[in-house]
C-alpha cells in the first residue's frame, strides 16, 4: 500500500510551491555542493519537477554505500518495464521520441518544437502516454504532419498502429474503473492482451485460485495474461528466461552484488530469495520473500524492490513494477529517542486531567527513512510513505513494514517557496519567522503528534474503544487530540531546553502555520459549495476555529484585513498555547469518557461547515499563483571512485535537469 499524501502535519505542505524557476543549463551533469539547493528546476504541463537531497550519506560505511548504490542500479534496470507494463506501444513511442529528440537539427524555435519537448517529457513523467495520475491519454500540442516531418528529418521508425495512437481515440483510458463496461477491454494498460476480456479472466481465477488456503500466493502478480494459438488463456511470467527476461537479468545481477554487502544474515537471506524469485517467478517463492524482508528489521539500508502495488490493475492482479531505495534517517530517529524518553514528562505535564493521564506511557515509534533512489511505478512521480507487504496472511501473521519519506517530504516542503506563504502571511515579521523555523517545527509537530500525542491519555474503566463510542466522528477527534499535544508543546520551554526547537520563536512560526493553514488555506482543496468531510482537515479547521472563537474576547487571533484580502493573525501566544490546553483537555476528556453528543458537537460546530466567503477568497487567491497540482522528482546520482578494479568511495551528485536524466536512464538502462 503506497500513500500519496501524509496524514498530517505535512499535509498541506505538499500542495505549496513557487513559481517555476529558470531551468539550469541543460549540459551540466550536476553537483555534490548543497549548497543554495534548487528543489524546483521546472514546471510544465500539470506538472512540476523538484529534486532532493540524501541526508546522512556521509554516515554510512564503504559497504552501506556499495548496498545503496547495488540496490538503486538493481531498480534502474528494471525502468523499461514499467513503461511496457503501463501500455503496449509506450516503449516504441518513447524510443522514437528520444531519438528525434537527440538528432532533429531544424528549428527549434518554434511552439511546435516546444509542444513536442512538453509531450516528450509528459510521457517520461508518467512513464508512458497516459496521465500518470489521471489515466487518461495525453493529448500532444502538435499535429500528425509535424510529427511525421519529425520522423522523416532524422529517420526515425515508428509502426503506423504506434504512430496513430497518439492522436486517435483509441485506448484512452489507462485504468478503466467504469464498472457498466468491461474492465479490461475499455482499459489500455499491458498486463492483459488486447484481447483478453473481464469475464474471461474471471472464469480462468474462479477455476485457478485456492479459496481454502490459509496462506494464498499473490494470484497473477507478476504475469501477463494472453491467449495462446487455440484461444486458451496462458500467463506470460515475469521472470529471467521469461517475459521482461532480458531486464530482469540485469536487476539480479546488481541484487547478488548486493548480497556480498548486506548488513546483516536476514538482509541477505530476504535479497537471495528475491533473486530466486526473479529466476523463477514463483509465487511461492515471492512470499517467502515478503516474510523474510519484513523480518529484516536490524540496519540502517532497507529496500522495496519487485512487482508490488495492483492499482495499474483494474482487476487488481497485476503488480507494476517498482524500486525504493531507502537508508534510515539518523535525524529523525535522533529525535524521536529524545522524545521516547521523555514520553512520560509529557504525559504528566500535560492539560489532561489527572485520571486521564498514564500512570507509564510509551511513546508510538514511527519510521522515517530516506530515499536515496527510486525507479519504475515510485519515478518520478512517488509516493510519500508505504506500508508492505500487500498479502494479508503476512501482514498478519509477520507485520508489516510502514515507512515514510522523510527526505521525500522535506524536499516537497522546500519547494514550496513562498508564493503561498507571501500571499496568507500577514505580515513581513510572520513571513521571516516562517522562513526561518516552520521547516523545524513541522518536522517536530509531526514526531510530537506521533510520538507523544497517540500515545497520551487513557480511556475510564468500562468505557470502549472510540471507534464504538465516538463512531463517525472517532478518527477527526483522535487526530485532532494528537495535534493539540504537539501544539501545547511546540510553545513550551521545556522543547528549547532539550534542543529540540532554537527558541520559541519557532513555536510562534508554528502556530502561526497552523491558524493559517486551519482557517485558510487548506480550503483550496475542496470545491465551492462542498462542506469538510476529509478527518485531518475536520480535525485542523476544528482546533483553529474553536481557538479563534473562544479567544474572541481577548483577541487572541485576530481576523484582518489589508487591500482587500483576509488574514487571520495570531496576537497573543501564551493565550493561544493554553486555549489549546483547554480543548485538549476537552477532546481527552470525550475520548476517555466516551461522550458522543459532545464530540459530535464540537466536530459539527467547528470542523465541517465552511464560511463561504473565505473559500471563494482563498480558491482566487491560491488558483492565481499557478501552481501545478503533480510533483516528481530527479533522482540524485550515486557515483562509485574507483582504485583499480575496486570501489572505494562512492559520491552523490545532484543533477538539475530532468530531460537529462531521462535521456541518461533511456540510454544505459534500456533492457527491453
Ligand atoms: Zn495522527
Amino acid at each position: 500500500m503506497k500513500i500519496k499524501f501524509l496524514s498530517i502535519a505535512f499535509m498541506v505542505l505538499l500542495y505549496w510551491s513557487c513559481a517555476p524557476q529558470p531551468g539550469q543549463d541543460e549540459t551540466s551533469t550536476g553537483k555534490t555542493d548543497t549548497t543554495n539547493f534548487e528543489w524546483q528546476t521546472e514546471q510544465f504541463a500539470d506538472l512540476r519537477i523538484l529534486r532532493y537531497q540524501i541526508p546522512g550519506w556521509d554516515k554510512l560505511s564503504l559497504d552501506q554505500k556499495k548496498l545503496v548504490y547495488y540496490l538503486t542500479q538493481a531498480g534502474l534496470e528494471g525502468r523499461d518495464i514499467m513503461y511496457d507494463q503501463n501500455y503496449r506501444h509506450n516503449l516504441e513511442i518513447r524510443k522514437a521520441l528520444e531519438n528525434i529528440y537527440s538528432q532533429y537539427e531544424g528549428d527549434k524555435a518554434t511552439e511546435d518544437w516546444q509542444n513536442f519537448v512538453t509531450y516528450l517529457k509528459r510521457i517520461w513523467f508518467s512513464n508512458g502516454i497516459h496521465h500518470h495520475y489521471a489515466s487518461t491519454k495525453i493529448k500532444p500540442d502538435f499535429n500528425e504532419q509535424y510529427l511525421q516531418s519529425l520522423l522523416d528529418a532524422t529517420e526515425t521508425n515508428l509502426s503506423p498502429e504506434a504512430f496513430a495512437v497518439i492522436f486517435n481515440q483509441e485506448d484512452s483510458k489507462k485504468v478503466s474503473l467504469d464498472a457498466s463496461k468491461d474492465l479490461l477491454t475499455s482499459s489500455a494498460v499491458n498486463f492483459y492482451a488486447p484481447d483478453v476480456s473481464q469475464a474471461e479472466v474471471e472464469e480462468y481465477y474462479s477455476k485457478v485460485i485456492d479459496k481454502t488456503a490459509q496462506q494464498p500466493i499473490s494470484y497473477g502478480l507478476n504475469s501477463r495474461m494472453e491467449k495462446d494459438a487455440t484461444g486458451n488463456l496462458v500467463e506470460s511470467t515475469y521472470k529471467i528466461g521469461g517475459l521482461y527476461g532480458p531486464a530482469l537479468e540485469k536487476v539480479v545481477e546488481w541484487l547478488q552484488k548486493a548480497v556480498t554487502v548486506a548488513e546483516n544474515e536476514a538482509q541477505a537471506e530476504a535479497l537471495n530469495l528475491l533473486i530466486e524469485y526473479y529466476q523463477t517467478g514463483d509465487l511461492k517463492k515471492w512470499d517467502e520473500y515478503n516474510v523474510a524482508w519484513v523480518q529484516a528489521t536490524e540496519g540502517d539500508i532497507d529496500y522495496i524492490n519487485g512487482f508490488v502495488e495492483v492499482y495499474n490493475d483494474p482487476m487488481g492482479y497485476r503488480g507494476s513494477y517498482e524500486t525504493i531505495v531507502e537508508i534510515k534517517d539518523f535525524e529523525a530517529s535522533e529525535r524521536m529517542k529524545v522524545l521516547m524518553e521523555n514520553a512520560q514528562w509529557f504525559e504528566d505535564n500535560s492539560p489532561l486531567m489527572e485520571e486521564h493521564k498514564k500512570e507509564s506511557v510509551v511513546g508510538v515509534t514511527y519510521k522515517v527513512v530516506s530515499v536515496a533512489g527510486e525507479a519504475g511505478d515510485a519515478s518520478p512521480s512517488t509516493p510519500i510513505g508505504v506500508n508492505l507487504p500487500n498479502a494479508n496472511w503476512i501482514r498478519t501473521e509477520y507485520g508489516s513494514k510502514s515507512v515514510s519519506l522523510g527526505n521525500i517530504i522535506d524536499a516537497y516542503d522546500k519547494a514550496s517557496g513562498d508564493s503561498y506563504l507571501a500571499e496568507f502571511a500577514y505580515s513581513d515579521e510572520e513571513m521571516n519567522r516562517a522562513k526561518l523555523y516552520s521547516f523545524q517545527a513541522d518536522k517536530l509537530h509531526t514526531a510530537l503528534h506521533e510520538v507523544i500525542g497517540h500515545a497520551s491519555g487513557k480511556l475510564n474503566p468500562g468505557v470502549g474503544t472510540p471507534k464504538e463510542t465516538l463512531k463517525s466522528y472517532a478518527s477527526t477527534l483522535e487526530e485532532g487530540r494528537a495535534d493539540l499535544v504537539a501544539l501545547y508543546y511546540l510553545f513550551d520551554p521545556e522543547v528549547v531546553e532539550l534542543g529540540l526547537l532554537p527558541n520559541l520563536d519557532a513555536g510562534k512560526a508554528a502556530y502561526d502555520d497552523y491558524i493559517r493553514n486551519g482557517l485558510m488555506l487548506q480550503l483550496r482543496r475542496i470545491e465551492q459549495g462542498q462542506e469538510i468531510e476529509e478527518a485531518h482537515m475536520r480535525n485542523r479547521q476544528m482546533v483553529a476555529m474553536w481557538a479563534y472563537e473562544m479567544g474572541k474576547e481577548d483577541n487572541v487571533i485576530e481576523k484582518k484585513e489589508k487591500d482587500g484580502k483576509t488574514y487571520f493573525v495570531v496576537n497573543d501566544y501564551e493565550k493561544l498555547r493554553e486555549l489549546f490546553g483547554k480543548l485538549l483537555r476537552e477532546v481527552q476528556r470525550i475520548k476517555s469518557e466516551g461522550d458522543y453528543e459532545a464530540g459530535k458537537a464540537l466536530v459539527e460546530d467547528y470542523g465541517v461547515k465552511v464560511d463561504q466567503d473565505i473559500h471563494q477568497e482563498v480558491l482566487a487567491r491560491t488558483e492565481k499563483l499557478n501552481v501545478a497540482p503533480y510533483s516528481g522528482f530527479i533522482n540524485p546520482y550515486l557515483v562509485p571512485e574507483m582504485n583499480n578494479d575496486e570501489i572505494v568511495d562512492i559520491k552523490v551528485i545532484y543533477p538539475d535537469d530532468f530531460t537529462t536524466q531521462m535521456l541518461k536512464y533511456s540510454n544505459e538502462y534500456s533492457n527491453l
